[in-house]
C-alpha cells in the first residue's frame, strides 16, 4: 500500500493511515462524509480519485461482502454468515465463542475441488479461489459484528470454512500477512491454523518457507484404500507420501501437527482403526481432533455414537496421542462445511425466513 501511495507521491505516514483505518478502525466505505475526520487532504483526495467503494473501475476497490444471510444457533455460541461476493459467489463465515475469545472460521475458495464426499463443499464442486482482499474481508466482516456488539475482538482464525487454503496458496499467504500485521488486525500467527485435506507440495511449501501458523491435516483414513473412499484427493497426493510430508514438516519446524479425523459410523470409528492410525502416526508429534460426522445431504453416512467416540479417543490416549472431541458446533444451524449455502440453494432461505 506504501508503494502505490508513493507512485502517487504520497508520504508513507498517509500509507500507515489508510491502513489503520482500514484494519483497526474498520472503515468500508470511501464515500464522502464516511472517512475518518483526520484524513489528510492529500489522502482524501488520492482516495475520491483512485478507490471508490466497490467501483473497480475506479482503480482500488474495497472487498465488502453483502450478508446474504446470517443465523445464530440455539445455544448463542456460533454465528454463521453467508457473504456475497462482488460477482455473486457466496460463502460461508463462521464466528465461534468459547469462554473469553472468539474465533473466526473462514473460506478461501468458491467451492472446493476435492471432492470429500461427507462435505457440503466438496459435493457443490469448485466454481472459484478467493482473492486474498475476500479471505481478509471475511475477518472484517466478524471484526465489525464483534464490535457492533462491543465485544473484545477475534483472538483465533482457522482456515476450516469453505475450500482448500493450499490449493490456493498464494492468496492464501497474502491474506495471512495482512491479517497478522501489527498495525492492522493482529491476530498472532501461532493463533491461526491452517487445515489442509493434504496436498503435499502445499505443506513441503509451508515447512520450507517456514510459516509460522498452525497446520492441521484432515486424515480420516488410516490406509490408503479406506481414505480414498472418503477423500478422493487421496489419490492423487497418497497417504504414504503425505504422511512422510508431516514428518518432514516437523522435523524442520520442530512443530506439533494437529491431525482431523471425522468420525463415520461403521466407516472409520473402531478402536481398531484408532490404533493403526496411532501406528501410522508413530513418532510424529501429534494431537488428534475427532470431529463427529455432520449429516450432509449428499452422503448416507451417519455420526458415530457418543460411547464409539470415547472408545476411539480412549484408544489413541492409550497409544499416547492426546486427542480432544471437536463439539459439532452450531449444528442446528447448519455449521458444517459448506452446510448454509447448500441448504440455501435448496430452499432459498432469505435472511427475514431465517
Ligand atoms: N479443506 C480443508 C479445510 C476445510 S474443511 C480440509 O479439508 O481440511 C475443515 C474440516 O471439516 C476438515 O477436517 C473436514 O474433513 C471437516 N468436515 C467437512 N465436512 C464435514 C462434515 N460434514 N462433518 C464433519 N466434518 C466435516
Ligand atoms: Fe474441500 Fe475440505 Fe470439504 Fe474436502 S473437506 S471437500 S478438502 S473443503
Amino acid at each position: 500500500m506504501a508503494d502505490l501511495l508513493a507512485r502517487d507521491g504520497l508520504h508513507f505516514s498517509h500509507a500507515r493511515r489508510l491502513w489503520r483505518a482500514l484494519h483497526r478502525e474498520l472503515v468500508n466505505d470511501f464515500a464522502e462524509g464516511k472517512l475518518p475526520a483526520d484524513f489528510l487532504p492529500p489522502l482524501v483526495r488520492w482516495l475520491r480519485e483512485h478507490a471508490r467503494g466497490s467501483d473497480t473501475h475506479a482503480g482500488y476497490s474495497l472487498d465488502v461482502p453483502t450478508l446474504a444471510a446470517e443465523i445464530p444457533s440455539a445455544d448463542g455460541l456460533t454465528s454463521k454468515h453467508l457473504l456475497r461476493l462482488a460477482d455473486g459467489q457466496e460463502v460461508e463465515t463462521v464466528l465461534m465463542s468459547y469462554p473469553g475469545r472468539y474465533t473466526a472460521c473462514v473460506s478461501t475458495q468458491a467451492g472446493c475441488a476435492m471432492g470429500c464426499v461427507f462435505c457440503a463443499t466438496g459435493q457443490m464442486g469448485f466454481a472459484r479461489h478467493l482473492r486474498p482482499g475476500e479471505i481478509v474481508a471475511q475477518v472484517l466482516h466478524l471484526q465489525r459484528v464483534l464490535r457492533a456488539a462491543r465485544s473484545p475482538g477475534l483472538r483465533n482464525l482457522v482456515l476450516m470454512g469453505m475450500g482448500e487454503p493450499l490449493h490456493n496458496y498464494d492468496h492464501v499467504m497474502t491474506a495471512l500477512e495482512i491479517i497478522t500485521e501489527q498495525r492492522g488486525l493482529n491476530i498472532g500467527p501461532g493463533r491461526i491454523s491452517i487445515s489442509t485435506v493434504g496436498v503435499v507440495p502445499g505443506i513441503l511449501r509451508l515447512a520450507e518457507e517456514r510459516r509460522p501458523y498452525n497446520l492441521a491435516v484432515s486424515l480420516h483414513g488410516a490406509s490408503e484404500e479406506e481414505r480414498s473412499a472418503l477423500v478422493p484427493a487421496s489419490r492423487r497426493w497418497p497417504l504414504a507420501d503425505l504422511i512422510e510430508a508431516c514428518r518432514h514438516y516437523a522435523e524442520l519446524t520442530g512443530r506439533r501437527i494437529f491431525f482431523e479425523w471425522t468420525l463415520v459410523a461403521g466407516v472409520n470409528d473402531s478402536p481398531d482403526t484408532a490404533r493403526r492410525l496411532a501406528a501410522l502416526l508413530r513418532g510424529v508429534d501429534a494431537h488428534i481432533n475427532l470431529i463427529p460426522l455432520n449429516p450432509t445431504g449428499g452422503f448416507g453416512g451417519s455420526p458415530t455414537e457418543e460411547s464409539a467416540v470415547d472408545a476411539f479417543q480412549l484408544a489413541l490416549q492409550e497409544a499416547g496421542y492426546p486427542c480432544t472431541v471437536r463439539q459439532r458446533r452450531g449444528i442446528d444451524v447448519a455449521a458444517g462445511c459448506g452446510q448454509l449455502r447448500a441448504d440455501k440453494a435448496k430452499r432459498t432461505l432469505t435472511p427475514a425466513a431465517l
